[in-house]
């Protein structure tokens, strides 16, 4: 449905500037909706640009918003998509690369090939390399900035999804750690956010959602998926100043799933 802005006082993110890969579907959608209830201008970046622009069409109701075509494996798209941002809004405060594959569901090394791994590799981790890269190149000037990557409970864990989604994950954490330490004395901060199964489009047609979920410690979650809302919240504290003092960190949004 259409968003409306909360009241000013409720808003954690008034007059921030937010690119979002991925934003025309599942968690980037939802962040975008939530995002710009909140107050911040959104830039919908993806390689739906039917969908990207309906999504930025329903924040431009009540908030302001715009679509580009990036696809995030495409270094010039990247770097297009974070010059527009800062050419149409005057800066970039929080990046989140979150556009991702889950890819070849094929389970066994012996049958996996080379391109269907390196396409996995390609969107889930180089795209956050040069969306992290492209920020950074114009936050270090800022002198501020949050940058916040999707990753997943395949990040720390095996054995849960392919080699390849395994494998981007993990590498996505890594990423995060290595920029959250490079770029600190910038004042920008670098963390990622590792939901479980989240209800979204890309997780309907990979598993059934309905005779599962989540498998966490938390007893009342059995039974149940996450919902995108339940990733975005997270990500709203990561691009807020709420998190000030939080960068390097993997947030994990798993009900307990990685404890046990
Ligand atoms: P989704 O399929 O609903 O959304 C992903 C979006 O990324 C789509 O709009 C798609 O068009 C876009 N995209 C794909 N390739 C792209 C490219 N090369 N360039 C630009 N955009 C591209 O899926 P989702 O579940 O919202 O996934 C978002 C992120 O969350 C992904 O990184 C995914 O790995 C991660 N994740 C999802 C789950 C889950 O269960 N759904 C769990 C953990 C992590």
């Amino acid at each position: 449905g259409s968003v409306s802005l909360l009241s000013a006082a409720g808003r954690r993110l008034e007059g921030k500037v937010a690119l979002i890969t991925g934003g025309a579907s599942g968690i980037g959608e939802c962040t975008a909706r939530l995002f710009s209830k909140h107050g911040a201008k959104v830039v919908i970046a993806d390689i739906q640009d039917d969908l990207g622009h309906s999504v930025c069409k329903e924040l431009q109701a009540n908030s302001t918003s715009a679509f580009v075509h990036c696809d995030v494996t495409k270094e010039r798209d990247i770097e297009n998509a974070v010059n527009m941002t800062v050419s149409k809004y005057g800066k970039l405060d929080i990046m989140f690369n979150n556009a991702g594959i889950i890819g070849v569901s094929k389970s066994n090394l012996l049958d996996i090939e080379k391109s269907e791994f390196e396409q996995v590799i390609n969107v889930n981790l180089v795209g956050p390399f040069l969306g992290t890269k492209h920020a950074a190149r114009v936050m270090i000037p800022a002198r501020q900035g949050s940058i916040i990557s999707t990753a997943s409970v395949c990040s720390t864990i095996g054995g849960v999804a392919s080699h390849a989604y395994t494998s981007s994950k993990h590498g996505v954490v890594g990423l995060m750690r290595n920029s959250a330490v490079e770029l600190g004395k910038f004042g920008i901060r670098v963390n990622s956010v590792s939901p479980y199964v989240v209800a979204t489009p890309m997780a309907r047609n990979f598993f059934k959602l309905d005779d599962d979920g989540v498998h966490g410690v938390y007893s009342n979650l059995k039974g149940k998926f996450l919902e995108a809302e339940d990733v975005a919240d997270a990500v709203l504290y990561l691009g807020s100043d709420e998190s000030k003092y939080v960068s390097g960190h993997n947030l994990l949004v798993d009900g307990g799933f990685t404890i046990v």
